[in-house]
């Protein structure tokens, strides 16, 4: 076995119980990265120096795949179901016997990260890459040690990514082929059958949603973040799609980070140290920040070029939907270098309702707040899948279940008090459908959207008149700059406004069925917040 590369002198391949490995690359730079995955055939430069790549038979998380070592430190901490599912511990050792047998004499590729910008809460991590390309993505998307900290650095936690590993399913205890599965004690990640990376970005996110807020007393968020130039930090919650990343790029505020942060007694950093875009149907002038982070560093997956070139067709979604970008977060022009923001001002919830029943922008009390929060609202649209033409509710707790190793209420709980304490403005996006649901209507104009929160940020819907919604109770302004007011209410957008009230009572009735497992343990004022139905 031999090791190359820039690494703590007292460290070896050997101490993750890899010493059968043909090879181990430590922290290698980009170029050489970069270099190693084209060689291998693995990838392509595209026009503008990104690197494209495919990431195999999966493009996106599997949710139903992802596993929780259960035992002691766990058995109790962790809320059970079908987000965390429960793997036997002795399975656990198995699989990584498994893993190191499939590495023995493979090359591989060690990176040394952290995560968490506000270095009192720092956590170390040691990836092991069975690709060269996945291991120049833990390096866009985390944080870099400098090369004198590489020099002394230990991981608090290891994770292990071999895409071409297949699990077995009737000797390995999975559901298929592919699984990432956590395991506290150890503090590692295996994760094998897939190469999508976002497993690996998650599965740190899984880990700090547990141990930030049980042991340091942080509240850990599925949301971005961003600056004013008066300092004033305004975070943007939501599901997949819903706009987190798109929407924090702002030309006019500075990026703190696009995904994941923690909010202690100081305020908000990120997480990482870098971002995740999306790329469908992206366009320069649509969304210029990200577009032009396209650039050396920056991985391309899945993406297709214009026959014949090398210049990405953002308009195709051939090898799927979730076309992505991950690229450092200094790729964008006004990044916040290191991530980190005072206490909030301004909160809001994005949501993309695919009925066209919610306002495209209310400001939420805080009871609203609360059952908002725990409701964690959106709406799928119909993918590809014939015949499905109506769009799909989802429900996902404090906008981001499948992340949460602990119950939902632990997460909403440490939300109130830092509401209470800190008193934001917050609203509630829909970044979704108006004029009708899809396939009637279409989807808000990016620019109105912004355009909404612009006006929020600048307090410039903090007096006006505002309407109160009927059934969901929310108010929205009757005027926002930059926005035509017919479209602030939803009920003028379509055709048919009985239509609208039928549709809407609808969706209330799926709000309050989902809530229903909630309510033994929220307040009478939260349980006011509910629709009427
Ligand atoms: P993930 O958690 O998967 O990273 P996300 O919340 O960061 O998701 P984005 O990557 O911002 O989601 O995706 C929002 C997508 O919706 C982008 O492709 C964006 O161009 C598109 N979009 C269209 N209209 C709007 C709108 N009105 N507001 C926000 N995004 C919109
Ligand atoms: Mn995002």
């Amino acid at each position: 076995m031999n090791e190359y590369g820039i690494k703590n002198p007292n460290a070896s391949i050997a101490d993750l119980g890899l010493g059968n490995v043909g090879s181990a690359y430590w922290n290698l730079t980009t170029p050489e990265l970069v270099e190693e995955t084209i060689l291998q055939g693995m990838g392509e430069l595209t026009d503008t120096g990104a690197l494209a790549i495919d990431t195999g038979e999966f493009t996106g998380r599997s949710p139903k795949d992802k596993f929780t070592v259960l035992d002691a430190e766990t058995e109790k901490t962790v809320w059970w179901g079908d987000i965390n599912i429960k793997f036997d511990a002795a399975k656990f050792d198995h699989m990584f016997t498994r893993l190191q047998a499939y590495l023995t004499g493979r090359e591989v590729y060690v990176r040394d990260a952290y995560a968490c910008a506000d270095q009192r809460y720092r956590l170390n991590v040691r990836v092991v890459t069975e690709y060269p390309w996945q291991n120049l993505f833990v390096n866009n998307l985390f944080l870099r040690p400098t090369r004198e900290e590489i020099e002394t650095i230990n991981p608090d936690w290891v994770i292990i990514n071999a895409p071409g590993f297949m699990a077995v399913p009737a000797v390995d205890g999975t559901r298929q082929h592919n699984f990432a599965m956590i395991n506290f004690t150890k503090k590692m990640i295996l994760i094998g059958g897939t190469g999508y990376t976002g497993e690996i970005k998650k599965g740190i996110f899984t880990v700090l949603n547990y141990v930030l807020p049980q042991h340091k007393g942080v509240l850990s968020m599925h949301c971005s973040a961003n600056i004013g130039k008066d300092g004033d930090t305004a975070l943007f919650f939501g599901l997949s799609g819903t706009g987190k990343t798109t929407l924090s790029a702002d030309p006019n505020r500075g990026l703190i980070g696009d995904d994941e942060h923690g909010w202690s007694d100081k305020g908000v950093f990120n997480f990482e140290g870098g971002c995740y875009a999306k790329c469908i149907d992206l366009t320069e002038e649509k969304e210029p920040d990200i577009y032009r982070a396209i650039k050396p560093e920056a991985i391309l997956e899945n993406i297709v070029f214009h026959e014949g070139t090398n210049i990405p067709d953002f308009s195709k979604a051939h090898i799927t939907e979730n076309t992505r970008v991950s690229y450092p977060l200094g790729h964008i022009r006004n990044s916040l270098i290191p991530s980190i923001g005072g206490h909030p001002k301004n909160i809001f919830f994005l949501t993309c309702d695919a009925y066209g029943i919610l306002p495209p922008i209310s400001r939420l009390t805080k009871a609203q707040a609360m059952y908002h929060f725990i409701s964690g609202y959106t709406a799928k649209v119909a993918g590809t899948e014939a015949g499905v033409t109506e769009p799909k509710a989802t429900f996902s707790a404090c906008f981001g279940a499948p992340f949460l190793p602990l119950h939902p209420t632990f997460y909403a709980e440490m939300v109130g008090e830092k509401i209470e304490k800190f008193n934001p403005h917050i609203w509630l996006i829909n970044t979704g459908w108006t004029g009708g649901p899809y396939g009637v209507g279409s989807r808000m104009k990016l620019s109105y959207t912004r355009a909404m929160i612009t006006a929020a940020l600048k307090g410039e819907l903090d007096h006006g008149s505002y309407d109160t919604h009927e059934i969901f109770g929310l108010h929205f302004p009757a005027h926002c700059p930059g926005v035509p007011s017919d479209v602030l209410n939803p009920r003028n957008t379509w055709a048919d406004p009985a239509e609208y009230d039928r549709k809407a009572a609808d969706l209330a009735r799926m709000f309050v069925e989902n809530f229903s497992k909630y309510s033994s343990k929220a307040s009478e004022e939260i349980l006011n917040a509910a629709p009427r139905v």
